[in-house]
């Protein structure tokens, strides 16, 4: 395929990608050249069962002329996530990128949960990332080159109601792009994030009369953009969806300061309205960057 875009057969895992976006995002990148590891356990929604979604789509994409294989197993485990690393390893030799899409939905409020509702969405969308991330990172450094592109929600970022487990382990997942960010881009490793809107058996009856306008393609073009040698950027958020691509991003303000003397809980509720105020934000690049605020405002920096 011509463009700007391409992956010349390096080797992409796309974790989840038996449906819905994750589905998408390995067509689309099989279309630009990349060779694929199709993971997919092939659950329902709720993550029970299992099907051949994986090698579906991988006769999919050599219908279309496309390279790619299946990988059956979960994310959810640490011997999972190595067996797929493996795969990718045994068939092509080598791990480019690794996009984690993979998720299941148990909505239940905190009142109502089971524990096994809590360790089963934190299994796959947050462990599932270290389970497929720590065996593939040697290989990324070793060749000094990788890409990482990890999918997160508005519900962890801005909130859902009746979403809290899926919610912290989608924010779970920028802590994560957060870290690694830093410790990969030495080794030409660079991370970022997806907060797609999609319609895909997960959102079914969520986006009513405007779930055509939401096609998955919309957001795969943005994941294979991300996934591609042509991404430069590092631990961005982007948020997509029906046509529209934006970014979320965390901001730091300058804030309050109370002075040398700790300040009385009655000074913190004199001054909530110059702590609340969103006035001369950042958006720090690190944790370093918040301490070089901090230096500033308490008048300690250089
Ligand atoms: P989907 O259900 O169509 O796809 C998710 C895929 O993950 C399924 O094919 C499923 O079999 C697979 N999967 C589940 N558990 C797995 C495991 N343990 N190992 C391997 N594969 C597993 O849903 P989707 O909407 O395409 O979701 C893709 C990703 O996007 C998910 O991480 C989801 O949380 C996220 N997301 C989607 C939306 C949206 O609007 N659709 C919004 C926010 C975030």
């Amino acid at each position: 395929m011509s463009g700007r875009v391409g992956f010349d057969g390096r080797v992409v895992i796309v974790t989840g990608a038996g449906h819905g976006i994750g589905r998408a995002h390995a067509l689309t990148l099989a279309g630009h050249g990349a060779r694929v590891v199709v993971n997919d356990l092939g659950g329902a929604v709720d993550g029970s069962g299992s099907s051949g979604a994986a090698e579906r789509v991988v006769e999919e994409i050599r219908a279309r002329g496309g390279t790619a294989t299946a990988s059956a197993g979960s994310v959810a485990t640490v011997e999972g996530g190595a067996a797929l690393v493996r795969k990718a390893i045994d068939e092509f030799g080598r791990v480019d990128a690794v996009i984690h899409n993979a998720g299941i939905l148990r909505d239940r409020t905190l009142a109502k949960m089971s524990d096994e509702d809590v360790s089963a969405v934190l299994d796959v969308h947050l462990a599932g990332a270290f389970n497929v991330l720590r065996p593939a990172w040697p290989h990324m450094v070793e060749q000094g080159y990788g890409r990482i592109v990890l999918t997160t929600s508005s519900s962890g970022l801005l909130g859902t109601f009746g979403q809290s487990s899926y919610g912290a382990a989608k924010a779970g997942l920028i802590g994560l792009m957060n870290v690694l960010s830093l410790e990969g881009a030495r080794s030409g490793i660079l991370v970022n994030a997806l907060s797609p809107t999609a319609a895909t058996r997960m959102t079914e009856g969520l986006l009513g009369e405007l779930a055509d306008r939401f096609d998955p393609q919309h957001v795969a073009a943005v994941g294979t953009f991300l996934a591609s040698e042509q991404c430069e950027l590092n631990r961005q958020i982007f948020t997509v969806g029906g046509g529209r691509v934006g970014r979320i991003f965390l901001g730091v303000t300058p804030g309050w300061y109370s002075g040398e003397k700790p300040a009385s809980p009655d000074d913190v509720l004199d001054a909530l309205d110059d702590i609340c105020s969103l006035d001369d934000f950042i958006v720090p690049e690190s944790g370093a960057d918040e301490v070089a605020l901090i230096q500033k405002v308490i008048g300690t920096a250089d």
